[in-house]
Order: structure tokens, then C-alpha cells, then sequence
């Protein structure tokens, strides 16, 4: 099969955010692009279940960086509100703890400042400290970074001095726990990096950025689910004339002589393209799809040894009543923190206790229930496949069966009672439904030695024509990281294919 007989085209191998924000730019740029999708709708992570007129978000649902998505539309000659109307979320986040404490998290600053003061005066000034930390981090790391491709260790040394300046080998959890000394101030300051699959005990410090994101443009949601961005971001690629295969997994991505030259779909059949961009997790692309290929045996194996971030456990639940004293974004902080932590990153064990993120949609918007009821999922952050020896078939439904038990005794009065509809989702299920490595929500873990030039490149250094878009790239995990991967990678193939637009090539 040897594609270079006519002009370029492009496949995309998955329909997460990321593969669908590839697309769109390549598309967009003038690259005839199909996306291949194993499963029956778009959006991977953030696929959607419908469920008694509940709708579910399975994955995403705190979105930040609203200009990563515009930039989408732009490029195509279109207003993103025009198509999806993201609503700003307030607070972000409700935190609870065990103790009775109670934080609206948000940008608003009198707010905070309030609510600082009435737990411990004596962080405040630390707090703006933080903040000026964080904006420092911002700026180097997410305004000139995010959506530059590390391709060579040159890349990774120009800006080893920065990352020195901003002490980017320290964790999170140091940088806060430098400012900020009470200890649920701390957690309320250092939870966000768990939200990209980073453990704030370990993850670069670089993280603290997300404070800034969330600050400068909000947290927002979109009317309808985060699905709802997904579909138009779908409507948008095949507006531009793109091609998308639902339904279509990619068994083997084709090579000949070191090029790629094409794909084999699970139907047993092939098709022609000039450059194979995967969305799918990294180390099912190197050792499954490319088994044929002798150079990316080695890369699966020294990703195999790489550390994945933690898997998730979920339960999608829908109830008959409201819940007025909940906020969309609610985290529940258990007894323990580090230790907790520890458990699900180092040790790989299934704790007694845990610590939750509980999410209400409808809250927002209350069009994702039915009249008077409620949509929720709740999320556990659990050890991934390869550290914990759990058998999620057995462990599963009586996991599911503590967490809404500790709901109902805590946080929502007559669960059980009111439970209209109910969906498990383990680790298990990231892996054999996602091909997740491990069963990682969000592949490879953040840590230092794991991001930028460190992380999988963009573009493939020893395959002609193989690119990688998405979590397990630079700069990582997240909608907005993702999305600016595929900045990323797009400016490489456009840089690579779009000599040969045009001219049959
Ligand atoms: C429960 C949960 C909550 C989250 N919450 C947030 C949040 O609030 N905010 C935020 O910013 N981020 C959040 N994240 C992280 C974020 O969702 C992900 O990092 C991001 O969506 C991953 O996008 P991706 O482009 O890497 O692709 P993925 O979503 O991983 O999609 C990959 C796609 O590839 C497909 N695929 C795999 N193998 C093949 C194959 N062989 N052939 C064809 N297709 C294949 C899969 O079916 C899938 O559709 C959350 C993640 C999870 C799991």
C-alpha cells in the first residue's frame, strides 16, 4: 500500500477531544482527514450515557480554557457561540470535609478572602503569594508551552532554566504547603492536579497553574453536557468536509520500509493515508497497533515501565428528588489525605475510607434530569490495573455499594431510597473499553521526568508519518491540554503534509 501516489490525507485514530481538535485543524488546513472511532458515538472520556431521560457526562464536566475550544471555530471561519453556549459554573467547586468545614471555592475574591479569614487569618497573605506563584507558572509554562512540541532535547534544555527559576521539581503540595499553612487550606489549594491524574504529593509544581486557568476565564459548562460540545465539535469536522467512522475500531496502523502507509479497520480492511495521527492510548498504539513494527517494540516497552496515573471508579446515578444544598462541583475530602493518596499511587491498595468528587449537573442545567430529579456521578480515585491486585468484577458493585452508603449517611439523606437509575464504571472498563494501558483514566502520570520532551512526542522521530495526539502527549491530560496538543501536532503535520496539498503528491 503505498499512499504517496496522490494527494495527502489524514486518519485519526479516536474521537476524544483531542483526536476531534486534531481533525478539525487538519481538515480546516486543507488535509482530507477521516477519524476512525471504535465505538458508537464520539468524545472517548467524555462519551455520554442516556438513561430514563437522565443524561450522564461520563467524563469531563469541568471546563476551563473556553479560548482552546473558540480557537476550534476560528479556524474553520466560525463563533463557538454560535453552536455551544458555555455557562460559567459558581462557586467551581464546593469542598466538604468530614469536620463539618465548608468551602465555595472560586475566583471571586472577596469571597475567598472571607473564607480564608474565617478558617485561618494567618494564610492570607501567603495566599496572594501562592496566587503570584501560580501566575508566574502560568505564564511560562502555559501561555509559551502547552501547544509547543518538544521534539528533541534541545527543546527540553532551552527551557531548563526556567523550570529551575519556577522550582518545577517540587510537588504541588510543597509549593502550597510553603504558603499556606492550615491543613484543609492546603488540600483546597493542591486537589487540582488529581484532575489531570496527577497525585499532588509527587506531580511538578508546574501544576499550579490550573488555579490561574480557572481563575482568568472560569469554570464553565456546556447547556446540554460536556456531549453537547463533543457533537458540535463533530458537526464542525464534517461541516469542513471531514470524514468520521463511528463504529470503526483500527486494528493495525500499516508500514513499509520505516513509513506509515495506512490503516486496517477491525473488518479486515485496508485504506491508504499519508500520515496516521493516534488519539488512542500510547502504549496500545506501540504494542498493538504497530505489532508488526519492530522499532515501536522497544517504545512499548519502555512505556510499559513508565509510571500511569491513577484509574477511577465511578457511579452514574440519577435520583427522584433535588438536592438544593449541593453545588454542581462537589469535592468530598475524606479523614486522610496523603496517606489516602499514598494508597491509591504507591501502595495500590483499596482504602476503607475515600475521597470523592461528586458532580450535579443539573444544578446547571436542570434539562439533564427529569422534572424534579437529580443526574450525579460520583468519582473515587482508585490504584490503576498494574499497582492493585483488585478484581473489580467482585469488588465492584460492593465498592459502589460503600460509597452511596457514605452519601446517603453524610451527604445525600434517602439515596438509596431515591435511586432511580445506577452505572458502574471501573478500571476494568477503562481498560477494555478505552484499550486504556492499565486502566489509567489519564494515561501517563504527570510527574516531571514524564512531561514535555520526557512525555511521548507529538511526532513520531522513527516512523515516517506517525503522530500522537492527546493525554499520553505534551502537555498532557485535561480538555485544555489535550486540545492544545493537537495544536501541537497539527502545526507538525501541516508543516510535513502541506507542502504536497495541491499538487498530487
Ligand atoms: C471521569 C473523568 C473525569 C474527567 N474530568 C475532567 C474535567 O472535569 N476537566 C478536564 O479538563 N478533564 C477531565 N478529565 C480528563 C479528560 O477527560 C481527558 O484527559 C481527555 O478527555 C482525554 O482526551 P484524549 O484526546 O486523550 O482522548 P480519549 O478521551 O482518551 O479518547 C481516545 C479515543 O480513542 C478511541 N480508541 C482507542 N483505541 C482505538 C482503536 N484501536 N481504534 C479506534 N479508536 C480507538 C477510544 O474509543 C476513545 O474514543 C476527566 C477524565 C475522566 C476519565
Amino acid at each position: 500500500m503505498t499512499p504517496s501516489t496522490s494527494a495527502p490525507r489524514a486518519a485519526v485514530i479516536g474521537s476524544g477531544f483531542g483526536g476531534l481538535a486534531l481533525a478539525i485543524r487538519l481538515q480546516a488546513a486543507g488535509i482530507p482527514t477521516t477519524i476512525f472511532e471504535q465505538r458508537d458515538r464520539p468524545g472517548g472520556r467524555a462519551y455520554v450515557y442516556h438513561d430514563q431521560g437522565f443524561t450522564f457526562d461520563a467524563g469531563p464536566t469541568v471546563i476551563t480554557a473556553p479560548h482552546c475550544l473558540e480557537e476550534l471555530f476560528e479556524v474553520a471561519g466560525e463563533r463557538l457561540s454560535d453552536h455551544v453556549d458555555l455557562m460559567p459554573v459558581t462557586p467551581f467547586y464546593r469542598l466538604f470535609w468530614e469536620d463539618g468545614t465548608v468551602i465555595d471555592y472560586s475566583n471571586d475574591m472577596a469571597a475567598m478572602v472571607r473564607q480564608i479569614r474565617a478558617i485561618n487569618p494567618a494564610d492570607l497573605d501567603g495566599y496572594q503569594q501562592f496566587l503570584r506563584y501560580a501566575e508566574e507558572v502560568f505564564k511560562e509554562g502555559y501561555t509559551k508551552l502547552a501547544h509547543v512540541p518538544f521534539l528533541n532535547l534541545w527543546s527540553m534544555v532551552r527551557v531548563a532554566p526556567q523550570l529551575m527559576r519556577l522550582e518545577a521539581f517540587r510537588t504541588v503540595y510543597d509549593i502550597v504547603a510553603r504558603y499556606i499553612k492550615d491543613e484543609h487550606l492546603r488540600q483546597t489549594f493542591s486537589f487540582h492536579s488529581l484532575l489531570v491524574g496527577g497525585n499532588p504529593f509527587a506531580t511538578s509544581s508546574i501544576y499550579t497553574l490550573i488555579h490561574v486557568l480557572e481563575r482568568k476565564w472560569g469554570v464553565t459548562f456546556p447547556r446540554g453536557g460536556t456531549g453537547e460540545l463533543v457533537r458540535q465539535l463533530m458537526a464542525l469536522f464534517e461541516r469542513l468536509g471531514g470524514t468520521m467512522r463511528l463504529n470503526t475500531g483500527v486494528d493495525e496502523i500499516l508500514t513499509r520500509d520505516g513509513r506509515v502507509t495506512g490503516v486496517r479497520t477491525s473488518d479486515g480492511r485496508e485504506e491508504a493515508f499519508t500520515a496516521v495521527a493516534s488519539n488512542a492510548d500510547v502504549v496500545h498504539t506501540y504494542r498493538r497497533l504497530l505489532r508488526q513494527e519492530p522499532v515501536a517494540a522497544s517504545k512499548a516497552g519502555g512505556l510499559e515501565r513508565s509510571r500511569f496515573s491513577m484509574s477511577l471508579f465511578l457511579i452514574y446515578f440519577g435520583t427522584r428528588r433535588r438536592h438544593p444544598h449541593l453545588a454542581h462541583h462537589n469535592v468530598i475530602f475524606g479523614p486522610r489525605y496523603r496517606e489516602l493518596l499514598d494508597d491509591i499511587f504507591v501502595k495500590g491498595t483499596l482504602a476503607d475510607d475515600f475521597s470523592l468528587y461528586l458532580h450535579a449537573p443539573s444544578v446547571t442545567d436542570p434539562s439533564l434530569a427529569p422534572e424534579g430529579c437529580e443526574a450525579f456521578y460520583v468519582l473515587s480515585p482508585v490504584p490503576h490495573l498494574g499497582l492493585g491486585d483488585i478484581d473489580w468484577r467482585t469488588e465492584g458493585p460492593r465498592y459502589a455499594d460503600r460509597i452511596l452508603s457514605y452519601l446517603e449517611a453524610r451527604y445525600i439523606p434517602n439515596l438509596k431510597a431515591d435511586l432511580v437509575t445506577q452505572r458502574i464504571f471501573t478500571p476494568l472498563d477503562f481498560k477494555e473499553t478505552l484499550h486504556a494501558h492499565q486502566g489509567s483514566a489519564f494515561s501517563l502520570e504527570p510527574v516531571l521526568t514524564q512531561s514535555a520532551w520526557f512525555r511521548v512526542h507529538n511526532r513520531d522521530s522513527r516512523i515516517g508519518g506517525l503522530y500522537f495526539v492527546g493525554a499520553g502527549t505534551h502537555p498532557g491530560a485535561g480538555v485544555p491540554g489535550v486540545v492544545n496538543s493537537a495544536k501541537a501536532t497539527a502545526g507538525l503535520m501541516v508543516e510535513d503534509l502541506g507542502p504536497l496539498v495541491g499538487t498530487g503528491r
